[in-house]
């Protein structure tokens, strides 16, 4: 029997039937990340992976198929930054090369529960800085539809990995379009929740109000499936939020009639100069014709969102790269003298990007510079922020292009860190604004590589954006 993409619920089913087992699944994956080795998605594959599908299917055996958890025997990815127990998690750094995680990530235990396993951790930029995932200390992750092209970043592993179906869903962070710009390069749904949604417990930090973490599947329903099981309060996690979890998957319904979708007339400005205005114009005319109202919003002040990102999180991650000094994290640098030590372990273990992320962070921190970078950021931020809120009070959901087109050529934006940030136009909102948004494959470019549709709603209204997402997902069918 074929086991090519099948679905996170069709796994579930079968699994429940008995029609395959986890064993026969997990090496079905196994097999697959060997195959495309070379597109380097997949870090590590965990030596482990085959004992758990085991005891998975030794619980099917002994357990009636109703008793059995949610997401029984489905393999997974995660991320190289997120933690699970006695497993090298390295955030794609040398200086944490060998680090064994202590504990497990929320999500991970959460996860677990439900009865996944874990087939190994996925490339990604070195500590999540970067959207092509070149940043990594182990090489670039190719696109899975064309090796010349990027991946995205910073999670693009996780995006390769489900596109080429190395895995059922995989995990991703989200702290400006980490999980949205990879999976719209490679032609998958890749959900950023609300901040706050989802624990960050176990993942490592990198800017802290803007951090999530975040799920890429094949499919919208699938997606609504996780983030289900993943989302809601947790003791280990102080900033998350005691909002009731849905049922996301019960919130697709296939109508969209009556809803109303806002357009921000300065982000289609900047998509009218894109190669993908045609493909945007026919997702809008598409939810026309099945009865969404579409309206145009002005925000004057959006072309401000992208310095408002990376000033802030320049800061954060300054802030929190502070605990990397080769005392109680990763690889030790020898010396005698700690001044000495601390400098040979940044300098020579932290990859470039990471290092002048550092030290543009200590710039806008400084106390010369601090009101006109830092507090300025603040400041806008707010702004943006309620002007967000305030379009979102009358419209369901906002359409937004998640990135200016496909995937670029690997090495082509390497020598200019602007040009790379600049891509990051689309996605940094949700994160800066703490709204839940997705990407959603709609069509392909020029290139003939995939591109996705960003639809964001209200903060904890993730189930209005699956059932958005879901029928554009099927465009192609209904039409
Ligand atoms: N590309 C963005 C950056 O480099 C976003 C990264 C992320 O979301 N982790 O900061």
């Amino acid at each position: 029997m074929s086991m090519k993409n099948l679905s996170v619920i069709d796994i579930v089913n079968k699994i429940k039937s008995k029609e395959i087992s986890c064993q026969e699944i997990t090496q079905y994956y196994l097999n697959n990340i060997i195959k495309y080795r070379d597109k380097n998605a997949v870090l590590e594959t965990f030596d482990d992976a085959m004992d758990r599908a085991r005891e998975i299917d030794d619980m099917v055996a002994s357990c009636e198929p109703d008793n059995l958890p949610a997401l029984v025997g489905v393999p997974i990815l995660l991320k190289d930054n997120i933690m699970y127990k006695g497993h090298v998690c390295s955030s794609a750094s040398k200086a944490l090369e060998n680090y064994e995680a202590q504990y497990n990530a929320t999500v991970v235990d959460k996860l677990l529960d439900a009865g996944v396993v874990i087939l190994g951790r996925t490339n990604m930029d070195e500590f999540a800085m970067g959207g092509s995932c070149e940043n990594s200390a182990f090489g670039p992750c190719k696109n899975a539809h064309d090796d010349a092209c990027v991946s995205g970043g910073s999670s693009g592993g996780s995006a390769v990995a489900v596109a080429l179906d190395m895995c059922a869903f995989a995990l991703g962070s989200d702290t400006g379009g980490s999980v949205r710009q990879p999976a719209s390069f490679n032609g998958v749904v890749g959900i950023k929740p609300t901040n706050y949604r989802v624990s960050r417990y176990g993942l490592m930090a990198f800017a802290g109000s803007l951090d999530t973490v975040g799920i890429f599947t094949r499919s919208v329903e699938d997606n609504a499936l996780v983030l289900s099981i993943i989302a809601g309060k947790s003791e280990d996690d102080a900033t998350t939020m005691d909002e009731p979890v849905e049922d996301y998957l019960s919130k697709i319904t296939g109508n969209i009639a009556g809803k109303k979708i806002a357009i921000i007339k300065e982000v289609q400005e900047l998509v009218n100069k894109t190669e993908q205005v045609g493909l945007f114009q026919n997702v809008i005319e598409y939810c026309q014709k099945h009865g969404a109202i579409v309206t145009e919003s002005v925000l004057p002040e959006y072309p401000m969102i992208l310095p408002v990102y990376y000033t802030t999180a320049f800061a954060e991650v300054t802030t929190n790269m502070n605990r990397y000094d080769g005392v109680r994290f990763g690889n030790a640098v020898a010396s005698e003298d700690y001044i000495e030590m601390v400098s040979k372990y940044r300098s020579d273990l932290l990859g470039c990007e990471v290092r002048r992320r550092i030290m543009l962070g200590n710039f806008v921190l400084s106390s010369e510079h601090y009101n006109s970078y830092y507090l300025n950021a603040r400041k806008m931020a707010g702004i943006i922020k309620s002007k967000f809120l305030d379009i979102l009070k009358d419209n369901d959901v906002i359409f937004m292009p998640t990135t200016y087109g496909e995937a670029f050529e690997i090495g082509s934006k390497t020598s200019d860190p602007v040009s790379m940030y600049i891509e990051d136009m689309f996605t940094v909102t949700a994160n800066i604004v703490g709204l839940p948004a997705i990407s959603v494959p709609v069509g392909t470019g020029k290139r003939g590589l995939p591109i996705g549709l960003q639809i964001l709603s209200s903060p904890f209204n993730e189930g209005e954006i699956y059932n958005m997402a879901d029928f554009v997902s099927r465009r192609c069918d209904h039409e």
